[in-house]
């Protein structure tokens, strides 16, 4: 095809068709290799330096060896995340359409900010979010943004109900900041995520503000105890709730935290980075009744969607805060209004970023309702019959009710946990991470990734009655 400029056009061979294709390649190869290859990493951090360090080349150095040498150079140093067995803290795995997408991502290189950078990148994003409230249950009116991870989205949903707690005070924290303003409480549950802290610290809000309400033994926040302090003060108040622990899969009984909440002027914001995605299952959706009366939510796409790092998600029930709380404008920059295409830079605490939309859309294109809740079922299942099997695992006790796709679990004392845990994770049969639950070690399993089979449960619990055996 010719150009249609004005008769400059690019030399031959400016695009480096050789280089995406060996590229192509190398990923298709590291892909099949997940099968057999060791679970874990087996290079040293010296190693590593060495076989990628040295200095910075003076000159420039062709393509497709900077390509091949960092893919040799790096191999040893990866982890098979994107394998069956890895059940290390909460990670997903990448679906093909979704990796796929994410190569074309970086190809079209679009900064979808605002609608005049990427038209297309910017309505899949509205056609995406649009699908994750239905998916979801959530309301369809609610306002959302594409960010880097949960941590982003608690930022962002945070920061919306920073808004509008104080707006309800008469205090424009946008104005004003927060110095000299009214105080904030924020009611936290005992086992929340460390990343809601986090967020709220990055947003003026430090541990003297938190309230943290006790949990039952499952990690469930109480309600009671919650319903206690919401009965006090006037004072702007944020509640946050959680949809799966992060080392049980507890969730919190939102139905009860939104009763709780109604009537208060509370925000309720809920942590769903990954359960948030059992409401896609009519057989888990009950995990979760009562999560659409939230005002705002915050999950990943990176966990269990399996769509490939980064990629989180805040929706939020009120869009004039969630707004308020992220845009900005300046003379030089294109932006619609009301009526006018969707800019999400009025909803992302981000600038320039990637156009993360498009792996998402791939991903929930190519799974369908029921493919979400397949996977999310399967993985359930998958955690069911690990816990199940670790009953014939000498020593063993499961530590929690696998209510999702964590199995928590211990053996006789935190040097044996410890050293089996080592030992199947030196094997390459399988890569878990430790936890510690109430002042003694346990291992966690999480199965998170749509490439685990009945095949890959059976060399995992395989894996653990050998280290077992050897102890
Ligand atoms: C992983 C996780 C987070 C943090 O998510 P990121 O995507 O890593 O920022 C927050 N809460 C829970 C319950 C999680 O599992």
């Amino acid at each position: 095809m010719e150009a249609h400029t004005s008769g400059a056009s690019r030399p031959p061979g400016a695009v480096p068709a050789e280089l995406f294709v060996r590229t192509a390649e190398i990923a298709v190869k590291w892909l099949d290799s997940l099968d057999h290859r060791p679970v874990a990493a087996s290079a040293t951090l010296d190693e590593l330096r060495s076989r990628l360090g040295g200095p910075l080349p003076v000159g420039p150095v062709d393509p497709m060896m900077v390509v091949e040498d960092l893919a040799r150079a790096a191999e040893p140093g990866l982890v098979a995340m994107p394998s069956g067995r890895y059940f290390g803290f909460v990670i997903g795995g990448g679906l093909p359409a979704a990796v796929a997408a994410d190569w074309l991502t970086s190809v079209w290189d679009q900064c979808p900010g605002f609608y005049a950078c990427g038209p297309a990148a910017s309505v899949v994003e509205e056609v995406t979010g649009t699908w994750l409230a239905v998916l979801l249950g959530l309301p369809v009116e609610a306002s959302f943004a594409f960010v880097t991870g949960c941590q982003t989205a608690h930022l962002t949903g945070l920061a919306a109900a920073r808004h509008h707690v104080l707006d309800a005070v008469g205090w424009d924290v946008e104005e004003l900041g927060l110095s000299g303003s009214p105080p904030i409480r924020v009611l936290v549950g005992a086992r929340r995520h460390v990343s809601v802290d986090r967020a709220l610290r990055f947003l003026g809000i430090g541990r003297a503000s938190l309230r943290v309400v006790p949990v039952d033994g499952s990690g469930r926040i109480q309600v009671p105890r919650l319903r206690q302090e919401l009965a006090g003060t006037g004072t702007p108040t944020i509640v946050c709730a959680q949809a799966g622990e992060v080392n049980s899969g507890a969730f919190d009984d939102l139905d009860d935290v939104a009763d709780a909440v109604a009537g208060t002027g509370a925000w309720l914001h809920v942590d769903g980075a990954y359960g948030l995605w059992v409401a896609a299952s009519p057989a888990l959706r009950h995990l979760v009744r009562g999560v659409e009366r939230a005002d705002s939510w915050a999950f990943d796409a990176h966990k269990w969607l399996n769509v490939p790092y980064d990629s989180g998600l805040a929706f939020c029930a009120h869009p004039a805060s969630h707004r308020a709380a992220m845009t900005a404008t300046a003379e030089y920059l294109v932006q619609g209004g009301p009526g006018q295409p969707r800019d999400a830079m009025d909803w992302t605490p981000a600038f320039s970023r990637r156009a993360r939309g498009f792996a998402v859309y791939a991903a929930l294109r190519s799974l369908g309702q029921q493919g979400v809740a397949d996977l999310v079922e399967r993985s359930c299942a998958h955690a069911r019959t690990f816990a199940d099997g670790l009953a014939s695992v000498p020593g063993c006790a499961v530590l929690n009710e696998v209510v999702v796709n964590q199995v928590l679990f211990r053996f006789a004392d935190d040097r044996t946990t410890d050293a089996i845990l080592r030992r199947v994770v030196d094997s390459g049969e399988a890569w878990l991470s430790g936890t510690t639950v109430d002042g003694r070690r346990a291992i966690r399993l999480s199965v998170t990734n749509w490439q685990t089979s009945d095949n890959d449960i059976t060399r995992a619990l395989d894996a653990f009655r050998t280290a077992a055996a050897e102890m």
